[in-house]
């Protein structure tokens, strides 16, 4: 083989190297598919938020009817009334599933905006997201009730509805107050979270500490392995449950924050991951 021609094969093996190269994109073990960001949320999609309890759950049900494969409805007994936790699946390929949830019930003597309506709107973003980008994986979005009364919505879903095909949970509540906060069971996911937030400039706080108690609890003591984004610090704290949980409270440059890491999170979990199956495996809680 004469000169030139060896060096024209080394050039085609780095260019098929460089191509791979930049075809995959990894991190912590899962791979990064690239598709749009979301619509950002606006102060006019918070203009009319439902009052009572009945009224936000009617008011899920309506907006979600007809974006879902399917909308359940699994009964759920708060403090002797009857609401529901509103399921919305979207199936995919698979029968694996990426649950995503948040409380739409309120507390005290506030509107409830930030705790939880933002966690409301930034799912109800993420259905119309998966509805035009449909996931590989199904995803299971679900308005959850009675979380300010004990989590009965989850512990519900969890005694009800959980099995195997789950693999991974979302959990959102209480967004846009502060910077994002990320609780997570699973080391790859918080690896996963802090790496996509670093690539969006997306700033986080208090990356270990503790939340306040929260749905996500329920998941966590059933073993899914999962993630749980908030923005309750000590200001928060102090607001939430009180007349100054109102859409004044709300930063929305923070809160679509949390919407474009929900939505990455979101993309990179319902697609076909290696990862996230290892995971599941390592988990040391045994499951049902
Ligand atoms: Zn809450």
């Amino acid at each position: 083989m004469c000169l030139k021609s060896v060096m024209r094969v080394l050039l085609m093996a780095l260019c098929t190297i460089a191509a791979v190269q930049a075809r995959s994109d990894e991190v912590c073990g899962f791979e990064l598919p690239a598709r749009p960001d979301p619509e950002p949320l606006k102060k006019a999609d918070f203009a009319d938020i439902p009052r009572s309890n009945q009224q936000r759950q009617q008011w899920i049900r309506e907006r979600w009817a007809d974006k879902c494969d399917e909308l359940i409805l699994l009964p759920v007994r708060v403090e002797g009334r009857l609401f529901s936790n509103l399921i919305c699946r979207l199936e995919g390929q698979t029968e694996d599933t990426l649950l995503i949830t948040a409380h739409f019930d309120r507390a005290g003597s506030g509107e409830g905006v930030a705790d939880n309506w933002t966690g409301i709107r930034l799912a109800d973003r993420l259905l119309d997201w998966f509805t035009t980008h449909r996931p590989y994986r199904s995803v299971e979005l679900v308005a959850l009730a009675g979380e300010e009364a004990g989590m009965q919505g989850s512990r519900a879903w969890v005694r009800e509805r959980f099995s195997s095909r789950y693999r991974v949970v979302m959990n959102l509540d209480t967004l846009g107050l502060d910077d994002l906060k990320i609780e997570s069971n699973a080391p790859p996911l918080h690896c996963l979270a802090t790496a996509l937030a670093d690539r969006h400039n997306i700033p986080l706080s208090g990356q270990h500490v503790r939340a306040l108690e929260s749905d996500f609890d329920s998941f966590k003591r059933a073993g899914l392995p999962g993630i749980h984004l908030h923005s309750v610090g000590k200001r928060g704290k102090q607001l939430i449950h009180t007349s100054r949980d109102r859409v004044e409270a709300v930063d929305f440059r923070k809160l679509n924050q949390a919407l474009l890491l929900a939505v990455h999170l979101g993309q990179t979990l319902s697609a076909p991951q290696v990862a996230a199956d290892e995971m599941a495996r390592q988990q040391p809680d045994a499951r049902p």
